[in-house]
């Protein structure tokens, strides 16, 4: 269930370490479900509810989600050991605005509570950019 680190910008990891820490201080206990994505797997989860079976989950195609730069991370609660996406998120949304991450909550196309980024002030367009001039 928990999700690998192995991806993520550095300043974003430690941007988490420190998220992640005020949360337990608060009481709010939580796992890693998602972190960086490959454009790869990000088209797959965009696929799901189009041309594959499911629901919608997401909006972005590869290339188009701060998962496939690993700047976002999304997260779950544990509570009494188990895995749940039941739980405090007004809390959650205003620690991670508390440790300068943006929080999928407040978004305005498709509301993503356990959805947490750090851009870095760039676009996508300017990562898609910086990301092809690398190849
Ligand atoms: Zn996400």
């Amino acid at each position: 269930m928990s999700a690998s680190r192995v991806g993520l910008d550095p300043e974003f990891a430690a941007k988490l370490a420190l998220f992640e820490k005020k949360l337990l201080a608060n009481g709010i206990k939580v796992i890693l479900t998602d972190g960086y994505r490959s454009i790869e797997q990000q088209d797959a989860l965009y696929a799901k509810g189009r041309t594959k079976p499911g629901k919608i989950v997401t909006n972005a195609r590869g290339g188009f989600s701060w998962h496939n730069f690993g700047n976002a991370a999304d997260y779950a609660f544990v509570v009494n050991g188990k895995v749940t996406w039941d739980g405090p998120w007004a809390t959650f949304g205003k620690i991670a605005r508390q440790c300068g991450l943006e929080w999928g909550g407040t978004f305005k196309s498709i509301i993503d509570r356990p959805h947490v980024q750090w851009t870095r002030g760039k676009t996508l367009a300017q990562m898609r950019q910086a990301a092809a001039n690398k190849k």
